[in-house]
């Protein structure tokens, strides 16, 4: 009979197996994993780099990172957040280092020294770690569960966004949220921008006309249409928006998120007055690179020869270019899963869920996600923490 077993080892499984053998040393626990590797999102994340969190110590701004699920890690991040990840890795001996953007990474800028001290971890630990389960069916008994030819006290459920752990928790009496992509680059098919593809520019304001959705920040031109974090930030908030337009949906895009329409048309005219020989394109009164003014400008006359109502309609592009998505590329950095077992149905002080007790549940099988910057192995770290502590402590 275990006490606890987790099943799936990746970042919240691992991370609740290591956290529950700790504070319950003499503890029978064991891990338990579909596939013959550990941790191989963790290898593949950050582009090979693994961004472990987000320098952002304060749960309040930290909550404001998640799509779906801040609310409820509002009071999660109190007993476990980025400031406690970096202590404990630093406290194994891995030098973290902090980027402009507040992107964590280790010093090392490879996804091995996490794994390398992960797996070291649970060597200490003697944690029983069992590869290549293939649990066919989980059963709730009156002392706890029957997970395959195993027996358990309190069981963990930490299989990220695979099918196996949602139909298990729905057996279990939980209702998922239809899982749909989260953090993809937005193509663009008829993009005059696309032989721009390198170029940001930074901020610009995204929206998607009709809705609610708007994002800034920093905007990069790809050849399929758009990416960087706008882009990024736009598609994980309007995950579900998007899906259900099937990824073809007007996109706005504001330039010049900082300055009005008239203070804009107003510099326009200004230039007509002061400049009328130069042309528009050689003034570039907004800065903008120079090709992205080109392209957006497409109007090679001197400035005498504008007429000032052309000058109002690049106004009002400048603020509300139009672009048309359709379709989305996966981004090889980062993409994360919208959906999951139901929030409500579980009760974050413990990650233990309020239908089925003993169960727990930690990581990206919750319908949690969060934007591009370490945010998502921090949900990962924190409901990992709290799932292996309180089914250790039951
Ligand atoms: C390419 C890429 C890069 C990323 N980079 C970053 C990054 O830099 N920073 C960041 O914060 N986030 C990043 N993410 C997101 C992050 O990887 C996930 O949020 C995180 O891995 C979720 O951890 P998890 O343990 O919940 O799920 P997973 O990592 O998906 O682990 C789930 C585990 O469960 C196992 N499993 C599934 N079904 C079963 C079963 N039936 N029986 C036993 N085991 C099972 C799986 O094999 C897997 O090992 C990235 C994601 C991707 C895809």
């Amino acid at each position: 009979m275990y006490d606890v077993i987790v099943i799936g080892g990746g970042a919240a499984g691992l991370f609740a197996a290591l956290r529950a053998q700790t504070i319950a040393p003499t503890a029978k626990v064991a891990l338990l994993e579909k596939s013959g590797v550990l941790l191989a999102k963790v290898r593949i994340s950050g582009g090979g780099r693994c961004n472990v969190t987000h320098h952002c110590f304060d749960p309040g701004k930290l909550m404001q990172n998640y799509p779906r699920g801040g609310h409820e890690l509002m009071g999660a991040f109190h007993r476990f957040q980025p400031q406690d990840t970096i202590e404990w890795f630093e406290a194994r001996g891995v030098a973290l280092k902090t980027e402009a953007d507040g992107r964590v990474f280790p010093i090392t800028d490879s996804s091995e020294t996490i794994i390398n001290i992960l797996l070291d971890e649970a060597k200490k630990l003697n944690l029983e770690i069992y590869m290549r389960q293939r649990i066919e069916k989980i059963k709730k008994t009156d002392r706890g569960f029957q997970v395959g030819p195993y027996v358990t006290r309190t069981l963990i459920l930490a299989t990220g966004n695979g099918r196996d752990g949602h139909s298990w928790a729905t057996q279990l009496g939980h209702a998922i949220q239809t899982p749909v992509p989260s953090l993809f680059t937005l193509n663009i098919p008829t993009s005059p921008l696309k032989g721009l593809s390198g170029i940001s520019h930074n901020p610009v304001e995204l929206s998607i006309p009709g809705t609610s959705l708007v994002q800034r920040g920093s905007l990069l031109i790809t050849h399929f249409g758009f990416s960087g974090p706008a882009a990024l930030k736009l598609s994980a908030w309007g995950a579900r928006t998007l899906y259900e337009h099937g990824y073809a949906i007007p996109l706005a895009i504001n330039w010049l998120p900082d300055t009005t329409i008239s203070q804009i048309f107003e510099t326009l005219l200004q230039c007509k007055k002061t400049v009328p020989h130069r042309t528009l394109l050689s003034e570039n009164p907004f800065k903008l690179s120079r090709n992205l003014w080109k392209t957006l400008l497409n109007d090679e006359r001197r400035l005498n020869d504008i007429p000032q109502k052309h000058l109002q309609i690049l106004a009002q592009k400048l603020h509300a270019d139009m672009y048309q998505v359709n379709g989305k590329t996966t981004h090889k950095e980062e993409f994360v899963t919208c959906g999951g077992v139901t929030r409500k149905e579980v009760q974050f002080t413990t990650m233990e869920s309020k239908i089925c007790p003993g169960l727990y549940f930690a990581g990206e099988i919750l319908d949690i996600d969060g934007v591009t910057g370490g945010f998502n192995f921090q949900a990962a770290w924190t409901t990992g923490f709290i799932a292996g502590t309180s089914a250790a402590e039951r």
